[in-house]
């Protein structure tokens, strides 16, 4: 046959690859098994390899890329100098199995005169003399075209299935808002286009993300370089991690907002990732990344209204006329309920000592809760802000139970009078957005809180007896009132100083009042938390012991007088009159004071400085 009639058979057989692979067969592609039949029969070439080119280097054509072994990779750079003049070229090369010395390579080049790809194969006599014929042109040519089709076809097939992909993610993300689901469809979108990738999500730490999709979370410190340069820079960024015989590749979790982590794609060390992939790679993340900052923005927007009516319904509550221990107690249910934490205090600084509310969690009055009281206390002591802590064992070497701490200080004009503390045994367990809420929560707690405190102490003031400090005797009157509703037993007692006129004359109304309030502290000292002191009048004093015996109270009395006469100065006397009463006396309490006040009368009269009692039986 003549050359020309040759060339005509062989174009015409690589017309019916084309036909054969793309037209009939427009998904699987093995344009290149049909080729080297062709190349057998008319050259004799049994040995042949093609290889595709990305980036900078050619690579052995295969359908999924898994398998690269990398003495077929040939940089382009090592060969360029050889396609200078002509599209072909025999370089000497020593293959064992054949024993040929000679190989052939023939470039593929696309309308740009970029490289495509490049036929490696053996050198044949057939081969040679056809190389040599003016005909080597034509056929490069018609192969060059077949090789650039394909490709095309190739990279619109691919495209095609990438972007029904995305199509489908997207339009699965549009229709939820559950970051579950948008995770769960990235993953399974990942495990379509790249079956023999492992992706890995990690992701930056979001309260609001509860899923059972298994994730990393970001950590700055543990994290690879790579990695974390994917997430801070929002470019994807790739890894050959040698120890491990794996390549990273990080595509950044991008919103429009902010960056939400990283998909990381594990391949084989010799895994070719290429351009296209990447693309499709970055625009799944990207789209996840909106999809999980638009369900953020929904739930962040709805619970901003529930934070609102929480923190209004907390207010108002609080203004209501309530006291401080009701308050502080509607304030702890409100942040279980909002926060749901494992313990709960509020700590109250009072002249200078730590006081826990009786609001708070008892676990705070045991040696492990003081630690965090401690701490807290510690911390306000150097700055006014609210602390917040997500792994307490990540700042401390103690072994501390609760890893998860809020604290935040009640506020009176900028001075720290308090805080509460909430708790929790997981880390990571408060999400920033609940440390908002908790501060926003406390300051507008705090003004109610100090309004009662402050009232609290007017109505301590009301309540005492200026000079001696003594309570004033209305508030004494309501405390034995309500002591005989409640109790079983009680001890009245009345007090008054002996001849207290000639001491005034004696050494002035000033003396006078020293002396009132020499007896007042001793008396204060002597009740302590047994029962209360009040000052009934002028010179006059009255105790009230609550759920004492009278033979307790007299011993107590008898106590009084000798404490009293030794330790005045000048020294003076009092006498005492004392009443009692238990459960089945049915006696009021101006029966009770009457009493003591014939007892107070009986005693000036047997010669002062002395105790008399009166029984409830004397009345009758
Ligand atoms: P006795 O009770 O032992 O019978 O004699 P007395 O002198 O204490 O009795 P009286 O009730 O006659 O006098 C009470 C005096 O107490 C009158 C007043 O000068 C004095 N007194 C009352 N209140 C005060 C006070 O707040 N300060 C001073 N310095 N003296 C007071
Ligand atoms: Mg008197
Ligand atoms: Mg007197």
């Amino acid at each position: 046959m003549k050359d020309d009639a040759i060339m005509l058979l062989i174009k015409s057989r690589i017309l019916d690859v084309y036909n054969e692979n793309l037209l009939a067969n427009g998904t699987t592609i093995n344009w290149f098994d049909d080729f080297k039949i062709i190349l057998s029969e008319f050259f004799d070439v049994d040995m042949v390899h093609y290889l595709i080119f990305d980036l900078d280097t050619f690579r052995p054509l295969r359908a999924n890329h898994s398998y690269t072994p990398k003495m077929y990779m040939i940089k382009w750079q090592e060969i360029e100098a050889f396609f200078y003049e002509k599209d072909f070229t025999e370089t000497p090369f020593w293959d064992m199995e054949s024993n040929e010395n000679k190989t052939v390579k023939v470039l593929f080049r696309d309308r740009d005169n970029q490289p495509i790809g490049l036929l490696v194969m053996e050198s044949t006599v057939k081969w040679k003399q056809f190389s040599e014929s003016e005909n080597i042109v034509e056929f490069i040519r018609t192969v060059n075209k077949l090789v650039q089709t394909i490709k095309q076809t190739i990279i619109l097939i691919q495209q095609e299935n990438q972007y029904r992909n995305l199509f489908s993610v997207t339009k699965a993300f549009n229709s939820t808002l559950d970051s579950g689901e948008i995770l769960n469809g990235t993953l399974f979108a990942i495990n379509n286009a790249f079956p023999q990738l492992e992706p890995t999500l990690i992701l930056s730490n979001d309260q609001d993300r509860k899923t059972s999709v298994p994730y990393k979370l970001f950590d700055y410190t543990s994290e690879r370089p790579t990695t974390v340069d994917a997430y801070v820079s929002g470019e994807i960024t790739t890894e050959l991690v040698q120890d491990l015989g794996i390549r990273l590749i990080n595509v950044p979790i991008k919103g429009k907002q902010g960056i939400y982590g990283v998909l990381q794609l594990s391949a084989q060390e010799d895994y070719f990732f290429s351009n296209r992939q990447k693309e499709f790679a970055t625009s799944l993340a990207e789209t996840t990344g909106n999809a999980l900052e638009n369900a953020k923005l929904y739930i962040q927007s709805h619970r901003l209204v529930s934070d609102l009516q929480l923190i209004n319904e907390t207010s108002h509550k609080l203004n209501t006329n309530i006291s401080l221990e009701e308050m502080l107690v509607f304030l702890r249910n409100q942040l279980m309920k909002s926060f749901l934490p494992e313990q709960v205090c509020f700590v109250f600084i009072e002249e200078e000592e730590y006081k826990i509310s009786s609001a708070s969690n008892t676990f705070f009055h045991t040696e492990e809760g003081q630690l965090y009281i401690q701490h807290v206390s510690n911390h306000f002591n150097k700055v006014k802000d609210s602390l917040f802590i997500a792994d307490f064992n990540r700042i401390t070497k103690l072994p501390y139970a609760y890893r998860s701490l809020i604290a935040v200080p009640f506020k009176e004009q900028n001075t720290i009078v308090g805080f509460s503390i909430v708790l929790h045994k997981d880390p990571y367990f408060f999400s920033f957005d609940g440390f908002k809420l908790m501060q926003s929560l406390i300051q507008h707690s705090s003004l109610a809180i100090s309004n009662s405190t402050l009232s609290n102490k007017l109505q301590e003031m009301v309540n005492r007896d200026h000079l001696t400090n003594l309570f004033a005797r209305k508030y004494l009157d309501k405390y034995v009132e309500n002591s005989i509703e409640i109790d079983d037993r009680g001890v009245f007692v009345l007090i008054d100083i002996d001849n207290f006129k000639q001491v005034n004359d004696m050494y002035g109304h000033q003396i006078g009042d020293e002396i009132l309030k020499q007896i007042a502290s001793i008396i204060q000292k002597k009740v302590g938390e047994k029962g209360i002191g009040a000052r009934w009048g002028g010179e006059e004093l009255a105790l009230y012991y609550a759920q004492m015996t009278l033979a307790e109270g007299i011993e107590m009395c008898k106590q009084l007088l000798e404490l009293i006469s030794s330790q005045t100065n000048p020294s003076v006397t009092v006498s005492i009159g004392v009443s009692s009463w238990q459960q089945h006396d049915n006696i009021d309490f101006k029966h009770l004071f009457h009493l003591a006040d014939i007892a107070l009368y009986e005693a000036k009269n047997k010669g002062k400085n002395q105790l008399s009692i009166m029984k409830v039986s004397h009345l009758s």
